[in-house]
């Protein structure tokens, strides 16, 4: 097991999520640590209760890391960043369901 990303705030622990489906869609099988721990307020000191993501076979860690930042530094991605039209929160190009509310890209 290999932590590959920690979220630090609300809007990273959405980016945590949509790497974790990024992943699993690639067949990598991961998972989000602490995120339980967040929900009971004051359990844990804050800043140790920030989610995190890891891989469960250190074999995969590598492929993890390049989708991962492949999706981040994609300088040619063909899928234009869109705003949800629900909740107006921006979602990366390639994902048709927003992060936030799950709403479709284009429904109302
Ligand atoms: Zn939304």
């Amino acid at each position: 097991m290999k932590c590959l990303l920690s979220a630090s705030t609300v809007t990273e622990e959405g980016i945590l999520q949509l790497c974790k489906s990024m992943l699993e869609e690639a067949g990598i099988p991961c998972m989000i640590q602490n995120e339980e721990l967040c929900d009971i307020k004051g359990a844990v000191p804050f800043t140790e209760c920030f989610p995190e993501l890891w891989i469960s076979e250190d074999g995969d860690f590598a492929k993890a890391i390049e989708i991962v930042s492949g999706w981040e530094h994609s300088p040619d991605n063909p899928h234009p960043a869109w705003s949800c039209p629900h909740c107006e929160e921006l979602n990366e190009g390639q994902f048709t369901t927003c992060w936030n509310c799950g709403n479709e890209q284009g429904e109302t």
